[in-house]
């Protein structure tokens, strides 16, 4: 940011921080041991907060208290360098109640549940409590990357907000929710999970929260498509005649080869993106024909790998 810009911003907000009366934080821990809390942050506009007002309100989600004091010290590491990638943050604020003519005369924390204990009660979505907000899998996430957090439609953006938000403020799938379709917007690609450093696996709670979707959304057209595909992929004849007919639809492809407009029930498929037209050929088509033999008997004689017990 350009420096005058940095200074006017300064001077407006630290007039306003010097005559706020009541201010409202949040809170990165609580220590249950000695009732401190603790806010980190990079540039010190958090502390101003913390302790130029007379009256202080602290809004806290029940998941980040830590039992023992001592417990700061893994986290106060783990969360820069997750963060910014620092070995330290800049401004590292700690406070247990009132000092008597220092900070906030007044203090009130409020502790707020808000779904946790429901996704505490989950045995496989209570992992994502472990989260410390550190962003780590937003900035690695190939979603995230290109649809910004505002597509969230959540406090909580990117790979852990697709798994917080259904938690925290329900997934009602039968009424078309939004959060229904957080656990969707993933690749499932992992990345997320590698970079994270309290190691929570959200590729697997996506799945799961894809599942509970599923459950919860009772007989949909999707549902009916996946049966019937089902059905016909387990029977190879069936299967080879409906990939015969599915090139029926090069018939009703535009010139670019694709089809921008399915009929129903197929509708809302296409309605915002394009469905390539069947090709001409099928791969099992092209593997049974003479080209496709051949091709096979020139990768076997390339291979130069192991080979299985029962070929020798
Ligand atoms: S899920 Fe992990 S990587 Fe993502 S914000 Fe939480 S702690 Fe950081």
């Amino acid at each position: 940011m350009p420096a005058h810009l940095a200074a006017a911003a300064r001077a407006y907000l630290r007039e306003k921080f010097m005559t706020t009366k009541v201010a409202v934080s949040g809170a990165n821990f609580a220590v249950a041991e000695t009732g401190t809390l603790s806010v980190v942050e990079s540039e010190g506009n958090g502390r101003m907060c913390l302790t130029l007002p007379e009256t202080l309100i602290t809004v806290m989600g029940i998941e980040k208290v830590l039992p023992r004091f001592g417990d700061l010290e893994v986290f106060l590491q783990l969360l820069p360098r997750s963060s910014t990638g620092e070995r330290m943050n800049p401004y590292t604020s700690m406070w247990t109640g009132v000092t008597p003519g220092d900070g906030p005369q007044d203090f009130h924390l409020v502790l707020l549940d808000n779904g946790r204990t429901a996704a505490l009660a989950d045995r496989i979505g209570r992992e994502a409590l472990n989260c410390i907000r550190c962003s780590a899998c937003l900035n690695v996430c190939p979603v995230y990357e290109r649809t910004g957090g505002h597509a969230y439609g959540s406090t909580y953006p990117g790979p852990i907000g697709a798994v917080l938000t259904p938690q925290l403020a329900g997934m009602h799938a039968a009424d078309d929710d939004p959060n229904s379709s957080l656990p969707y917007a993933s690749t499932l690609c992992g990345a997320c999970f590698d970079a994270c450093p309290v190691k929570i696996d959200i590729p697997s709670l996506l799945v799961e929260l894809r599942h509970q979707n599923t459950e919860e959304s009772g007989t949909t057209a999707e549902k009916l498509a996946m049966k019937a595909a089902a059905a016909v992929m387990k029977r190879p004849k069936l299967y080879t005649a409906a990939q015969r007919a599915s090139g029926l639809g090069r018939a009703v492809a535009g010139r670019g080869g694709t089809i921008s407009r399915l009929p129903a029930p197929f509708r809302g498929w296409s309605a915002s993106r394009d469905t390539p037209a069947p090709p001409r050929q099928t791969f099992r088509a092209w593997l049974a024909s003479d080209e496709g033999a051949a091709t096979m008997r020139a990768a076997a004689d390339e291979y130069t790998g192991p080979v299985p017990e029962d070929e020798k």
